[in-house]
């Protein structure tokens, strides 16, 4: 068998054009210009490609970008202040900090501090509650753009064993809540696992969030399985020159691609999907807390 590949990459610019449409849609009917704070500190290279990236994406969907960039000897004091200024501020709909963040803040009490309203990352714990509870929510942004190319492939979810490799607070776990929520059957793995192959095995739906390059090899893949790779991972790549990286998932993508009914690709499946769900939750942020409605599909 020879897999689909599930092109998040389109899924995501065509989730962006409907964003884009329902922002100037909106804004037509004379609500405010939906806006985005994202606040960067320090100079991770990583941390500066993703922000330009979101910051770029959500100007592109008509929606406002603010950028905080604040220098990597920022105190917790200073960063929580901003937070409590931009929580204040009516003209933010989203805020978000990109992580990791230097040593001296705990990412923990700046997730906290943030209003849930304008939780676009969907970490704060009252919005972890009411996912787990079935309330409305803003939902963690790669496990639901996950979820959306899960939808997209296979439709109706119900019933399907589903596998989630990895139990982060930002992937794994809410992953699992979603696919629960879809009526799956829910195994969550994680590194005390016992058999790992045999328990993707099971799996009609195999989700992937470890961190670890090409871990998951062809043969833990049950014939016509989809399988979704969240991870991203550089590795060394000397056959394009000496000193050379790629970016790999932590599937084993040409194993995997032989055995699976349909696959996401790494880089281009579920990354561009992350972005996607975050300009949603922005606009999502933005509708609640103005009262305007948005098309059912985005609750
Ligand atoms: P974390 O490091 O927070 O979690 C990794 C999880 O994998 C843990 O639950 C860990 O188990 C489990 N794990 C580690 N090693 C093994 C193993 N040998 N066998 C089984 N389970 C194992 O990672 P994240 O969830 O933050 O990210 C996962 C991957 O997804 C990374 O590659 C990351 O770069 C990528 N990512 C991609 C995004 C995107 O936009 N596409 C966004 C976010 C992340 P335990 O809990 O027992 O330690």
């Amino acid at each position: 068998m020879s897999a689909d590949i599930i092109d998040g990459k389109a899924f995501a610019a065509k989730l962006t054009q409907t964003i884009g449409d329902a922002v100037a849609n909106v804004m037509g009917s004379g609500a405010p210009q939906p806006a985005l704070a994202v606040v960067l500190v320090g100079e991770d290279p990583a941390s500066e490609v993703y922000v330009r990236n979101k910051i770029k994406t959500t100007e592109a969907s008509g929606m406002l970008s603010i950028e905080h960039r604040l220098p990597d000897t920022t105190s917790q004091t200073e960063l929580l202040a901003l937070i409590d200024q931009l929580n204040h501020d009516n003209a933010i709909d989203g805020i978000l900090v990109q992580l990791p963040l230097p040593d001296q803040i705990n990412a923990d009490a700046v997730i906290d501090a943030i209003t849930p309203d304008k939780d676009v990352d969907g970490f704060h714990i009252v919005n972890v509650g009411r996912l787990w509870a079935g309330l409305p929510s803003l939902v963690p942004c790669t496990p639901f753009g996950s979820l959306l190319l899960l939808k997209d492939t296979l439709g109706d979810l119900s019933g399907k064993n589903a596998v989630i490799v990895g139990r982060s607070n930002i992937v794994g776990k809410p992953m699992a809540q979603l696919l629960l929520a879809e009526n799956c059957t829910i195994t969550v793995a994680h590194s005390r696992s016992k058999d790992l192959p045999a328990i993707c095995r099971e799996a009609d739906i195999l989700v992937a969030a470890v961190g670890r390059p090409e871990m998951i090899r062809g043969d833990w893949v049950k014939p016509g399985a989809v399988v979704i790779d969240v991870g991203i991972n550089r590795i060394p790549a000397p056959e394009r020159g000496e000193g050379k990286t790629r970016i790999t998932g932590d599937v084993h993508f040409e194993e995997a691609s032989q055995v699976a009914s349909a696959i996401t690709p790494v880089p281009g499946g579920v990354g561009p999907m992350t972005i996607a769900c975050l300009l949603r939750n922005t606009l999502v942020a933005a509708s609640r807390r103005h009262g305007y409605a948005l098309p059912a599909d985005f609750e």
